[in-house]
């Protein structure tokens, strides 16, 4: 069995095609994302995903994440007295996709078509096949995952066209421009800020927090510290469905409160949506074309959700970008259905 996974930085995603549609295969926990995260503790035993996202808030000496940003090199990550390299982590996150495709799917998962980053070099793509083969996959194909995005938002069904994807996450932007001279797909323009993303976005929260609480984050302990960030993440997320949120949070018996309205927030993230501009000039300047020229704006990323950014990419572009797919999950369609394609070659 062939299945199509996204790699992604902060978060993963397994997918197969059957029954003639690409189908997100949910993990062992029911959930359709796994947390990029590896945590093994001294006596060895390895945590992937969730469990090791939140082992990692005690134990951040044990524990790895971002390491996407290493593959293809010699970094060392140290984990509780063991040695491994961002090829070795994500072999673990791979396996463990594996593992819940094949219970899901209850049947052997042999073949894998990965995701990379347009601007991934080769070094990055070989050391992306070997953590595949690691986990005991044959990796067939390694996909661009601006490409799989527009798959899955249907570019593959258009006469010739041309799309802009918009992917920011949780610590990355990365902006492509696509053509299509049918049946040949071109990343035509890449650009991207790497130390930019969703993260970004709730720090701003975070820091709002503190500041209107009137304290000092150097004087807070770690515990303190991951709680009010988790409560940051919670509201920023909750402006999805509301104008208003309240971040409450205990520091040190005390219990402190922040009300905030959209437009407050929206306004404390200008700084940020002005960094996001930048890379879009970028990338239509390297292609040569001019904003009508875009065909269709495909957003993907979970930080895309914001209704922050969304208003920033309807105003910036003039026009809605296309919503029809959860935007953290269209990579991992994209690379399914090109799973499709493949089996019927
Ligand atoms: P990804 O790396 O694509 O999984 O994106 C993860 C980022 O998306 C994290 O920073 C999340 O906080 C962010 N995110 C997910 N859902 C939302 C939402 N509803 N509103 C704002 N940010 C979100």
């Amino acid at each position: 069995m062939l299945i199509g996974i996204d790699l992604g930085t902060t978060n993963s995603l397994v997918a197969c095609f059957r029954n003639g549609k690409a189908e997100i295969i949910p993990n062992r926990l029911g959930e359709n994302l796994t947390p990029s995260v590896v945590s093994v503790d001294s006596k060895g035993t390895v945590y992937v995903g969730r469990s090791a996202k939140e082992r990692a808030m005690l134990h951040p000496l044990e524990s790895a994440s971002v390491f996407k940003r290493s593959m293809g090199t010699d970094r060392e990550y140290v984990l509780g007295g063991w040695k491994l390299r961002a090829e070795e982590l994500s072999s673990l996150v791979l396996r463990s996709l594996k593992e819940d495709a094949e219970s899901y799917l209850g049947q052997p998962v042999t073949d894998a078509i990965i995701s990379v980053p347009a601007y991934f070099n080769d070094l990055q793509r070989k050391a992306t096949k070997r953590a595949g083969e690691l986990a005991g996959l044959n990796v067939v194909r390694i996909i661009n995952e601006p490409t799989a995005a527009a798959i899955a938002h249907g570019m593959m069904e258009q006469k010739d066209s041309r799309y802009l994807v918009f992917d920011l996450g949780g610590g990355t932007f990365d902006v492509s421009i696509l053509e299509l001279y049918n049946p040949i797909m071109e990343v035509h323009a890449i650009a991207g800020d790497n130390f930019i993303g969703g993260e970004d976005f709730t720090d701003v929260l975070y820091n709002l927090f503190l500041e209107s609480a009137g304290i000092a984050p150097e004087n807070l302990d770690l515990k303190t510290r991951s709680e009010i960030r988790k409560n940051a993440e919670n509201c920023k997320c909750a402006f999805s469905h509301s104008n208003e949120v309240m971040m409450c949070c205990a520091v040190n018996g005390q219990m402190h409160i922040l009300r905030l309205s959209f437009e407050e927030y929206e306004r404390a993230c200008a700084p940020l949506l002005d960094r996001l501009r930048k890379p879009i000039e970028r990338s239509l300047r390297d292609a040569g074309v001019s904003l009508n020229e875009i065909d269709q704006i495909v957003l993907v990323g979970g930080a895309t959700r914001s209704p922050v950014v969304r208003k920033f990419v309807a105003k910036l572009f003039g026009r809605i970008p296309s919503f029809g797919i959860n935007p953290d999950e269209a990579v991992a369609i994209g690379a399914a259905l090109q799973c499709g394609m493949k089996s019927r070659d």
